[in-house]
């Protein structure tokens, strides 16, 4: 299969019921993707930030050497890419509570 981080072709390694083991030789390492969020990023077509996910494997790798990437890590190490942001527009004001001119 293909790594969910980089994408470069990679080994599978065990598989379990609720997470994936991928070793990426292209520089991700050894890693487990929970399969909630490999379902979801493929629902939503979403992909891997490279750069902080692999930081964020490097840091867990203190812990854990065949760290778990779980939705909630997901989330709140902010580990997507953010190729979305550009659609980002600012708030629209109410003319209606600009009543005072
Ligand atoms: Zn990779």
């Amino acid at each position: 299969m293909k790594c969910l981080i980089c994408q470069a072709a990679s080994k599978t390694g065990q598989a379990a019921q609720d997470w994936t083991e991928v070793d990426c030789p292209a520089g991700c390492g050894r890693y487990k993707v929970s399969a909630n969020l490999v379902a979801r990023m493929k629902f939503r077509n979403e992909c891997f930030d490279i750069e902080r996910t692999r930081q964020w494997l490097e840091m867990s790798r203190n812990d854990d050497p065949v760290p778990l990437i779980s939705t909630y890590d997901y989330n709140v190490s902010l580990l997507r890419c953010d190729t979305e942001e550009k659609s980002v527009t600012a708030p629209i004001r109410s003319r209606q509570s600009l009543t005072s001119d």
